[in-house]
């Protein structure tokens, strides 16, 4: 890749975190199609036209302190199509037409050149991010073709899609937002930036958290948690018995409460007036200055907001689009389409608490309840599979889980399959086909453990996936599209999602597969497992057998999904 030198600035490291906001230092944009019209292999500086409203948006994020770079796929270097200098002179009309760019990157190769910058590749992104003092992660990449949203999440970056005319339906259907124009585009970055900076920022007493549901959920709370940690006296978290490993890994946490909400639970126990009557008890005892009640998009925190009113509890901020008349002090609003953790992160800032300046918007784990992995695992570089999901319609379907171990096992990699207790039969089959079976052998914790050795996880849209997240471990994500990537996709980790994005499971929520042979998932090629691993620059352990790593002996323990 190559480096325009004339051009890319020498950056301040620091400055984005005192320019910019929580969550951004840069925006990444795509040349053709994005900043300007698509004119294929263009060598002619006169045929340089800006898309619609560029040059106004491009200024709004000068203005707000965000650099900009462009990362382009310019093959026709490669082919002889233009010279260098007439590349040069194209990039200078640009530059005319849209004001400076921070970095210029540019892969001059061609796709079968096998090179690490051409997009998909994630290359371009981490060049341009270096040139610009910052990381992948604190950068949005803005392009309109599916290989700039793939070379966005192969890096740890944010993609937003600004579909044209030629971009395909699966490649709209899979990006992780679409917004209609770069303008639009634009205003999202500045909107989400904004959001997670709190208008009036205070100094909490006692404040209870509440994220009463799974251990993913928690987990992509742990940004926010850590906001409200920051400036309080004393953190507490109600989580429910699905969440409480994972509220045990998240720092920021003095006291967990754990107690099952019937309102949240997937599998509600009915609701019993001797019940209720002992969690309002509880929550009265607790005596807390403050609530904040953490929701997913269809979760409702009006029901505990009332009983925290009858508690007498002072303060409580929710998100609810539903009216919720006196049960909250600060009622917040978000659009669709925001990742969960920065959703979680704007509440946390409604309420008057944002990330302190060295803490970065990304999950993480307390680093003292992480144990090292089992024996045999202590050579980093392996690939974990897990299979399995609390939810079925989220779940691999095991005879693909093996053949994907297979295909893995088959091109050197060495590969450990995990699942929670009820698992261990389809982690067995599973492992058969050429890896090291822990099902069944690890709470949450250890699997973390597990997971923070591997050199990426293989796994669907569930629990594991955020504690790779966490790691900062790549994620191969199996998606099954019931659920919108955007706010469930990996958060800020190296990722490349597949399977089917428009299948017709599409945002049902569903926990049961609807469609008849879970075909979002079940058609999925093995060999894209391996392309994923590629991508994501893994490799093989070259001179270990699988052999050595059956030499394991799992720690013993419950639960982990
Ligand atoms: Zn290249």
């Amino acid at each position: 890749m190559e480096p325009d030198r004339r051009r890319s600035a020498r950056v301040d490291p620091g400055a984005g975190r005192r320019r910019g906001g929580v969550l951004f230092d840069a925006v990444l944009l795509d040349r053709d199609g994005t900043l300007i019209e698509d004119v294929p292999y263009n060598g002619d500086p006169e045929k340089v036209r800006p898309m619609p409203g560029a040059r106004a948006a491009l200024d709004r994020l000068r203005t707000a302190g965000l650099r900009l770079g462009v990362v382009t796929n310019q093959s026709g270097l490669a082919r002889g199509l233009f010279t260098a200098a007439q590349l040069a002179a194209v990039h200078a009309r640009v530059e005319e037409l849209l004001g400076p760019f921070d970095s210029w990157r540019v892969c001059p190769h061609d796709d079968d050149a096998g090179c690490p910058c051409r997009k998909p590749a994630p290359g371009l992104v981490h060049a341009a991010a270096a040139d610009l003092g910052t990381t992948a992660g604190r950068c949005v990449l803005v392009g309109d073709i599916g290989r700039d949203m793939a070379a966005a999440l192969a890096a740890g970056a944010t993609g937003i899609l600004v579909p044209t005319p030629v971009t395909r339906g699966e490649e709209v259907a899979a990006a992780p937002y679409v917004a209609a124009t770069l303008p639009t585009a634009v205003e999202e970055i500045l909107r989400r930036q904004a959001a997670v900076t709190p208008a009036r920022p205070r100094r909490g007493g006692t404040v209870l958290l509440v994220r009463a549901d799974s251990a993913g959920d928690v987990l992509v709370t742990g940004p926010a948690v850590r906001a409200v940690a920051a400036h309080a006296e004393r953190v507490l978290l109600l989580c429910g018995p699905r969440g409480r490993e994972a509220a045990r890994l998240l720092p920021g946490v003095d006291e967990i409460v754990e107690w099952p909400l019937e309102w949240i639970d997937p599998d509600p126990a009915p609701v019993q007036p001797r019940r209720v009557e002992a969690l309002l008890r509880r929550l009265t005892a607790l005596a807390v200055d403050e609530a904040v009640i953490f929701t997913s998009f269809h979760q409702s925190p009006l029901p505990l907001a009332l009983l925290l009113r009858l508690a007498g509890v002072p303060r409580v901020s929710g998100i609810s689009d539903d009216y919720p008349g006196s049960l909250l002090d600060v009622r917040h609003r978000v659009p669709p389409g925001v990742p969960e953790p920065e959703r979680a992160l704007s509440l946390a800032a409604a309420a008057g608490y944002a990330l302190p300046a060295p803490d970065q918007p990304r999950l993480r784990l307390r680093r003292d309840a992480v144990p090292p992995p089992p024996p045999g695992l202590d050579e980093p570089g392996y690939l974990v599979l897990h299979p399995g999901s609390s939810a079925t319609s989220r779940a691999c379907p095991p005879e693909l889980a093996a053949r994907i171990v297979g295909v893995l096992a088959g091109a050197g990699h060495r590969v450990v399959v995990t699942g929670g207790p009820d698992e261990r039969e389809l982690t067995a089959s599973v492992a058969a086909a050429g890896g090291v079976d822990l099902g069944g052998r690890t709470g949450l914790a250890e699997l973390a453990g597990i997971i923070a050795n591997a050199g990426a996880l293989v796994v669907g849209n569930t629990g594991p996936a955020h504690l790779a997240a966490a790691l900062g471990v790549p994620v191969v994500s199996l998606f099954a599209p019931t659920v919108p990537f955007g706010q469930w996709g990996p958060y800020r980790v190296p990722a490349v999602r597949l399977g089917d994005a428009d299948a017709p499971c599409r945002d049902t929520r569903a926990t049961r597969c609807p469609v008849a042979g879970h075909p979002c998932l079940a058609g999925l090629d093995p060999g894209a497992v391996l392309a994923a691993v590629r991508l994501l620059g893994v490799p093989p352990v070259a001179g270990r057998s699988t052999a050595a790593a059956r030499a394991v002996v799992p720690a013993g323990g419950g639960g982990g999904r």
